[in-house]
């Protein structure tokens, strides 16, 4: 059993509404191999949402105090963000999951890369506020994106 970004499974639960299935990743939460975690709407937050960004660091110095998860019109989530993924590592590890795909780009679930805080559709390095604590913890965590290309790869394309 591993632990999924629950867009990635097929949930509506992105700040839009919305989901971001990945039919492989959506077959497994139906074949019972993988449970979907939201932690931004474990951590008490409505669907929809405005949509949030790091400001100031990423996810690793927001749980260090020195940056925060702040929205378009400028109000601070930041423990919202936190909540949420305490509440999310402690329902994985309940059910012995240390092994996540976690959707990339995401203030909570990145991996690898968020936004830059601006609001401006700009990229840069960085993990989201979840993924850094599940690291944190001792989880494996991989991106959707590099989850892909592991089987793409394991199939010789
Ligand atoms: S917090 Fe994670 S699971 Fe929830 S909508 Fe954002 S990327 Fe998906």
């Amino acid at each position: 059993m591993i632990g999924i970004s629950a867009c990635l499974g097929g949930a509506l639960c992105r700040y839009d509404g919305k989901s971001q299935t990945v039919p492989r990743l959506m077959m497994l939460v139906q074949e019972g191999r993988a449970i979907m975690v939201c932690p931004e709407v474990l951590g008490g937050l409505p669907i929809p949402r405005e949509p949030a960004e790091i400001i100031g660091g990423d996810g690793v110095t927001v749980w260090q105090d020195r940056a925060k998860v702040i929205t378009v019109s400028g109000r601070d989530v930041t423990q919202h963000f936190k909540d949420g993924a305490v509440l999310a590592y402690q329902k994985l590890q309940k059910l012995g999951i240390d092994q996540l795909i976690l959707k990339e780009k995401s203030p909570s679930c990145g991996s690898r890369m968020i936004y830059d805080g601006q609001f401006s559709g700009i990229k840069k390095s960085g993990v989201g506020v979840a993924c850094a604590y599940f690291r944190q913890q001792g989880m494996q965590v991989m991106s959707d994106v590099e989850w892909l290309e592991s089987l793409e790869e394991a199939n010789g394309n």
